[in-house]
């Protein structure tokens, strides 16, 4: 067997979307002090499919979603022609050649998305042509089903905000996630507003409810530092993110320190960026996202060095990547999930673009043990709603 054929298209999403609001999130613009909806960078309209097609006629499905209009002039360009012509089980080589021939620029960011688009879809490939589940070749199935946290719950008015909570506790979930809306330029009111959203959702949920936070990125050091011990009495399983990416000193000081774990990776790629957080014990608690770290080949090997640190995996978004990976390792005991609850569309594009992802009931999804390759197909139910580059 060998891939005969790649093409990749983006979507964009032109339908309805919810206005702007301050304090949504709080996220690295703040630091500038802009006056717009700084989390509107941080939106994802637009996202890549990847369809890989071999000789025998199969075709697996990746995606990504980082800057997709570059992801795909990449794989166009670049990965499309080393990958054509190869047996696909031939996985690994595909990978190191794809990541050495785009060394000198493709290590982190947009190169690492749109190798982990097609590697998804190479493996889509292989449970096909073996007619099993992908999880079925990673590792199978560790558990009977997966449990799922509500991710959601952005910074808003906190009677709206208790709404949502008590939905999702309705819905059966026993854990979520909400986002603090003010950061270092908001000064002791803002320390204090989010506290309120933090206490808003603990005093709906109680105290038998997972409750994470979430800072994607838009603390510093210092603030986080002056935040967490007014936390602490909250019980949150992880604080997220709260410094910038790159600044690993940072993390492995707030978590060395706790007494909050902290979680990161979401912006984090392969198995050396990975090596890096968990030798300075800068995280504990890693979510990769398969669709940007590498895909599935890099993020089994994140999974295999994160049960060797004891270091728990709860991949970042979800989606059917993830949770086969989730499902395939003991050491990944959740997984994300991003309910549809209004109209805004940002990681939640996935769902308009694909069928077959599952939903959850009482806070809890499965895999299906006999569906081959990854489970999901291209939808033609939102098109209205899509412009789309080929
Ligand atoms: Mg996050």
């Amino acid at each position: 067997m060998k891939i005969k054929a790649i093409r990749s298209k983006v979507y964009r999403w032109t339908g309805p979307t919810a206005p702007a609001r301050p304090n949504l999130s709080v996220n690295p613009m703040d630091a500038l002090n802009s006056l717009s909806d700084t989390m509107g960078s941080f939106r994802f309209h637009d996202w890549l499919v990847c369809e890989v097609e071999t000789d025998d006629g199969i075709v697996g499905i990746g995606n990504c979603a980082l800057a997709p209009k570059i992801a795909k002039e990449i794989i166009d360009q670049y990965l499309a022609p080393i990958a054509i012509g190869r047996d696909p089980f031939d996985f690994e080589a595909i990978w190191q050649a794809m990541y050495r021939s785009t060394m000198a620029w493709g290590r982190k960011g947009i190169g690492m998305a749109a190798i982990s688009a097609v590697d998804i879809a190479i493996w889509d490939i292989m449970g096909k042509a073996v007619g099993k589940p992908v999880f079925k070749l990673l590792g199978g199935r560790t558990k009977k089903d997966i449990q799922v946290y509500a991710s959601k719950l952005y910074s808003q008015p906190l009677d709206s905000l208790a709404k949502e909570a008590q939905s999702y506790l309705d819905q059966g979930f026993q854990m979520m996630k909400l986002r603090f809306g003010w950061g270092p330029l908001d000064g002791p009111s803002g320390m204090r507003k989010n506290i309120e959203l933090l206490r808003t959702v603990r005093d709906v949920v109680g105290p038998d409810i997972d409750l994470m936070v979430e800072c994607y990125m838009g603390w510093t050091l210092e603030y986080a530092e002056r935040m967490i011990p007014m936390l602490a009495e909250y019980n949150v399983r992880w604080l997220e993110e709260p410094v910038l990416p790159d600044d690993i000193a940072g993390y492995a000081k707030l978590n060395l320190k706790g007494p909050i774990p902290i979680s990161g990776g979401e912006h984090e790629f392969t198995l050396f960026g990975f090596k890096q957080l968990l030798d300075a014990g800068a995280i504990s608690v890693i979510q990769y996202d398969t669709n940007r770290v590498g895909g599935i080949t890099a993020a089994q090997k994140v999974n295999q060095l994160a049960e060797a640190h004891q270091v728990p995996v709860i991949p970042h978004a979800g989606m059917m990547h993830n949770y086969h990976l989730t499902m395939a390792n003991l050491n990944c005991p959740i997984s994300e999930f991003f309910p549809v609850n209004e109209v805004e569309v940002g990681n939640e594009l996935f769902y308009y673009l694909f069928e077959g992802d599952p939903l959850p009931v009482n806070g809890r999804i499965n895999l299906d043990d006999e569906l081959p390759g990854l489970g999901i197909e291209i939808s033609d139910k939102h098109l209205q709603h899509f412009q789309i580059f080929e």
